[in-house]
Formats: structure tokens, sequence, C-alpha cells
């Protein structure tokens, strides 16, 4: 979406990746496979484009910090390497004042056992490195075997965080340009199944001062990063109106999808705006709108049922190329806009449910 977006501007596309076809690979101008870790190949690719940027935060920092010797990176290796670990990303949060869900870190079995004294229960062991779509989390009851959970680790490094009642999960989306400009989405209210996310839709249904607030919190992590592109900020909302960061993603977000069809600039355009030293273009939400995700499972019983799916002239319909479909992978999404936000959940809803009818 983000090579998409960069060829309409003109610009020609050199992807790089362990893997080969991938969903940029497929659209863009050279393909080049090689691992993260193979810095001869990391600088020769940087040295035949001008500027870099990533689509997902688990590329090494090293690669990022090599690649910048020969080409504007942006969002900078630093950047990611707090962001890929969940440790560095709450500590940098703490340590700036940001609103988190308090925590504890988990090394050792020991350290667990302090850590539900001090946090308590309901709680989430979460792994501190390579974790989303609640990968590597497991909840702490009264009644769990914390010898089991600490086990399912894997002797990694982890964060125990307390379990968050809350009311509703945000997000906002934004950019930052080279000269420090800032710019916000309207918030997305977004929703999960089995940790991953399912519906996102806009506009939110939350008061303006959690509204604002938020998009205050979100600029002010884009400045501390002296972050350039596009930024998510993922927060929690608790009945009583208070906002808890949970995350932070370096890069256009699942829960912007709806930005394409739904606002003046999508998210992918404002990234490649931002990285190319372009001014931010405007977020204006030209109509209400929602998005589902379309994960692997869809394809148990073969090719879904796209006929049925676009029966509604509302419905876009977004697929990312990817060779496997597989269990709780984000193959493709829905976007709908209408005339209200319950409309565009329900029209998204309803043709994704139709996918599967025969
Ligand atoms: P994460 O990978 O940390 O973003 O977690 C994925 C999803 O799991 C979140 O979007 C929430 O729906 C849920 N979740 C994660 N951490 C917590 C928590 N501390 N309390 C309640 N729900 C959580």
């Amino acid at each position: 979406m983000f090579a998409i977006e960069a060829r309409s501007l003109g610009y020609r596309i050199h992807t790089y990746s362990p893997e080969s076809d991938t969903p940029t690979g497929q659209v863009a101008d050279f393909e080049t496979v090689a691992a993260y870790e193979d810095l001869e190949a990391v600088c020769r690719f940087a040295r035949g484009v001008d500027v870099i940027t990533v689509e997902f935060e688990n590329v090494p920092a090293t690669a990022l910090d090599a690649a910048a010797e020969f080409a504007f990176v942006h969002p900078r290796g630093d950047i990611l390497h707090i962001a890929q670990n969940r440790l560095r990303e709450k500590t940098f949060l703490r340590q700036n004042g940001f609103p988190i869900v308090p925590f504890s870190i988990v090394e050792t079995f020991e350290q667990l056992k302090i850590a539900i004294d001090v946090i308590g229960t309901p709680s989430v062991l979460k792994t501190a490195g390579f974790g989303y779509d609640g990968k590597g989390q497991v909840k702490i009851t009264q009644l769990t075997d914390i010898e089991t959970a600490y086990a399912q680790l894997g002797d990694k490094s982890a964060v125990l965080e307390a379990f968050v009642e809350f009311e509703k999960e945000v997000s906002v989306v934004c950019a930052r340009d080279q000269a420090g400009n800032f710019v916000h989405y309207p918030i997305f209210e977004n929703s999960h199944r089995n940790h991953i996310l399912d519906i996102s839709f806009a506009p939110a249904a939350v008061l303006d001062h959690a509204s604002n607030s938020a998009a205050e919190i979100a600029a002010d992590i884009a400045e501390k990063l002296d972050y350039v592109g596009t930024l998510c900020v993922e927060f929690f909302l608790t009945a009583g109106g208070e906002l808890l960061v949970n995350e932070i993603a370096p890069r256009p977000h699942n829960s912007g999808h709806l930005t394409i069809e739904a606002c003046e600039t999508s998210q992918f355009g404002q990234q490649v705006r931002a990285v190319c030293g372009l001014p931010l273009g405007s977020t204006v939400l030209k109509q209400p709108s929602a998005m589902a995700n379309l994960l692997g499972e869809l394809w148990t019983d073969g090719e879904p049922n796209w006929d049925a799916a676009l029966a509604d002239e509302r419905v876009k319909l977004h697929l990312y190329g990817k060779s496997e479909a597989k269990n709780g992978r984000k193959m493709g999404h829905l976007t709908a806009l209408a005339s209200t936000p319950e409309a565009a959940i329900e029209a998204v809803r309803f043709a994704r449910a139709s996918l599967t009818k025969r």
C-alpha cells in the first residue's frame, strides 16, 4: 500500500526482504531478497536508493544503521530498537512521563513471583521481543499455574503488566515531517478478536476531551522521538476517561487502513510525503468509515466469495497478495464509507460474513 502510493507520486520502488514475491515485491520495480543480517547486501541496496523506510518494526536496528551511511532512513534504527521490545518501549514511555499500564520486568521465575505480588492479578505476561497480535502473551489469574505460564515464554525476557478493564481501545495515527510539522487523523476506535485487530472505525465514539488528549500524547511521543513518518499510538481508554498507552507502531498501522478511502490523504501517502521531504497532506475524514480485517481462516473452505462481499457498492476490497492463507494471518481488509460509523461497521461486517456463503 505504501509502494502503490509512492508510485502514484512518480517514485520508483526497490524493496528489501528475506522473502521473495512479497506483497511489496509484487508492485515494486526491484526486489532484493536477502537477510536483514546480511549487512553487505543491506549496504549494496542502500547505495542504490535515496530514501529508506520500513513497513514493520522488526527490521534489526543494525541493518538500518548500516543503511543510514548511504541513504536517508526514516524512521531511524534507534526508534525501531525501542519499538521492537516491550521493555525498552515501556521504559521509554515511563521515563518520559507518558501514561502507561503498571508493569514489572520478568527475567526469572523468581522475578515473576515478585512481579505478581507487586502488580497483582489479573495481569498479562508478555514476551519483551517479537510480540504482536497477542503472540507471546499469557493472561495470569489467581488460578493460573504460573510455572506453566512462565515455561510458555521459553526463557525469554518478559514484562508482567496489569490487566486493564478498559472501556475502549483507540489509536492515533499521525505523521511528522522533517521540519517537525505534525498532523493527526481523527481518533480511530478499535475492537480486537483473539488479540488481533478485527474492526476499526472513525470517528471514534469518545468525548472530545479524550480524543484531544490522545492526540496531544501522540504529538509529544513523536516529538520526543524526533520522529519522521507515519506513526501510530495505541491506547486503552478506561471507563473513568483515563488514557493509557499500550503500544507505539513506528509505521503506518492496520487501524489506519481506512484512511485510503476515508481521508483526504492516506496514512501511506503521508508516509511517502514525510520520508521524501514533501509537505504533509490533509487528514480530513471525508465520511464516517469502518474497516474489517480479513484473516486467513476465511480461506479454510477455498477462495472466499468476493462477489457476495462486493455486492454492496460501498464496500472496497484490499488483498495484499500474501502467498499462503494461515489462521490469524492478515490477508486483506474491507472498508466502507457511510452516513454514520454504525452503518459503515454494519456494511463491512455484513460483507465479511458473506465471504463464506456459497
Ligand atoms: P498487544 O500485542 O500488547 O497490543 O495486545 C493485543 C491486544 O490484547 C490488545 O489490543 C488488547 O486487546 C489485549 N491486551 C493486551 N494487553 C492488555 C492488558 N494489559 N489488559 C487488557 N487487555 C490487553
